[in-house]
């Protein structure tokens, strides 16, 4: 383990990872605290979820939940500030999205990015660890730099069911690697291509397939139906910083309930992307006498082997019974899971876990470590279940940052205000 470097730059606050979390924290920092966050980011250049931003692919949130104005609505970096400045503003108002394009979020973010000027890319911080009364990141060859507090925003990465792990399955693609590898249907449009996973990242899969020309897709999902995302008002009331309040003083038990429950709040299928889907099977019926898409609900993917260029994936179905299907690939858009935190053997040590070896996450985001009244140690994005389903979404973005800078210099800067709640939960 190495010491805190004399030439590392040291920082009040290092960020690691350049994703939204980070991004809204340092924007809201900017005009409180000035100079005092840095961030470090392990990609080469600004970039959101690059490798699915396929054409009309749409954000499930509002843009007015961008990085800083449910906190801080006259912060330079908003999005209506963006467009404003890149001169964008009149067309993005006469194209009347209903929900903006994904592509645009992701240039929002980069915008902001450049603006704010403290991201260092090409970081990716494989240590992290206190050592002489000061947190030290570490790159493989490196000490980077060292600071006073630490806030972790490395986001998640695609989750790969345990059957189709490390195997040696040629024609496997993650969603997020369709556009590298696959450009339109390879040999015939009629070559069978699996998709695996039945929320939006697997119906934009199925879409994208379709528009590339393929004519033989099943997708295959756990869920005995395509469920479409809940969007209705009253499952928005999960994402407000009343019922924040009111889900963290909950027993656990019954967070963890709620959390199930209110999954399609954010993980179901949006209505337009649905509906579209359903109509390019229907037009391409009348066209060609047969539908591209054949749906599979109901099953779940046990078992996977690759043979002769295909791979045969087996599947229980919810109902009972197995079966088998076969194609030249298979696309996994099989969700998300957590990235691990880079904590030496050392700091980890000193960090207070539950029972699922996850640090504890208390009110402000900050984590229950050994100095942690001095230095502190605070997570975005990954507490779920203490904090709501609103905690890997963009929703509440602009809150948990309020919520941590308001923590970091004990005094409320931001004040989060929620008044108007007719739906009563205590
Ligand atoms: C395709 C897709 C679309 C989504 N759309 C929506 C939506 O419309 N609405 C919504 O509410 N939510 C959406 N989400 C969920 C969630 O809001 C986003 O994933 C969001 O990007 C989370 O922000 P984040 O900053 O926490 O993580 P990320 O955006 O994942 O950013 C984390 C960053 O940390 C970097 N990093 C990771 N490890 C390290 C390391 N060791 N060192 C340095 N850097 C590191 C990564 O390179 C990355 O840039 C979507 C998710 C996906 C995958």
């Amino acid at each position: 383990m190495r010491s805190a470097s004399p030439t590392a730059p040291h920082h009040r606050v290092a960020a690691v990872g350049g994703g939204p979390s980070n991004l809204s924290l340092a924007a809201l920092a900017e005009d409180v605290v000035p100079g005092s966050l840095a961030i470090y980011e392990r990609r080469g250049e600004p970039a959101w979820h690059p490798g699915q931003l396929t054409p009309g692919s749409r954000l499930q949130t509002t843009w007015l939940k961008d990085l800083v104005s449910l906190a801080d609505p006259r912060n330079r970096l908003s999005f209506l500030n963006y467009l404003v400045t890149t001169g964008r503003v009149y067309a993005f108002l006469n194209a009347q999205f209903d929900a903006i394009p994904r592509l645009e979020y992701a240039r929002y973010l980069a915008w902001a990015a450049t603006e704010l000027g403290t991201v260092h890319y090409g970081m990716d911080i494989t240590g992290i660890d206190f050592a002489d009364g000061r947190f030290v990141l570490d790159t493989a060859d490196r000490t980077v730099a060292t600071a006073d507090h630490v806030v972790i925003g490395l986001g998640t990465r695609a989750h790969v069911p345990p059957c189709l792990r490390g195997a040696d399955l040629d024609g496997v693609l993650l969603a997020e690697q369709m556009d590298a590898h696959l450009t339109a249907a390879q040999s015939a449009p009629y070559e069978q291509v699996l998709v695996v996973g039945g929320g939006q990242t697997g119906a934009e899969c199925v879409l994208n397939l379709v528009s590339r020309g393929f004519r033989d897709i099943r997708w295959l999902g756990r869920r005995h139906w395509f469920a479409p995302l809940d969007d209705s008002p009253s499952a928005n009331d999960f994402f407000r910083p009343t019922y924040l309040r009111f889900f963290q003083g909950l027993p656990s038990q019954t967070r963890q309930r709620y959390v199930a429950e209110q999954s399609l709040t954010s993980d179901g299928i949006t209505m337009a992307t649905l509906q579209e889907l359903y109509r390019v099977n229907y037009e391409a019926f009348l066209r060609d006498g047969r539908c591209p898409v054949m749906m599979l609900p109901g099953r779940n993917v046990v078992e996977a082997a690759s043979r002769h260029g295909s791979v045969t994936l087996w599947c229980e179905r919810d109902w009972g019974g197995r079966e088998r299907h076969t194609a030249r690939y298979v696309m996994l858009a099989t969700g998300r899971e957590q990235c691990p935190l880079p904590f030496t053997p050392r700091l980890r040590d000193l960090v207070e876990t539950d029972t699922d070896g996850e640090p504890v996450v208390e009110q402000d985001y900050s984590i229950r470590w050994k100095h942690s009244p001095e230095h502190r140690i605070f997570v975005q994005n990954r507490a779920r279940f203490s904090h709501g389903l609103a905690d890997p979404n963009l929703s509440l973005l602009a809150v948990r940052s309020a919520v941590i800078i308001n923590s970091l210099l004990d005094r409320d800067v931001f004040v989060i205000r929620d008044d108007q709640v007719s739906t009563v939960w205590t």
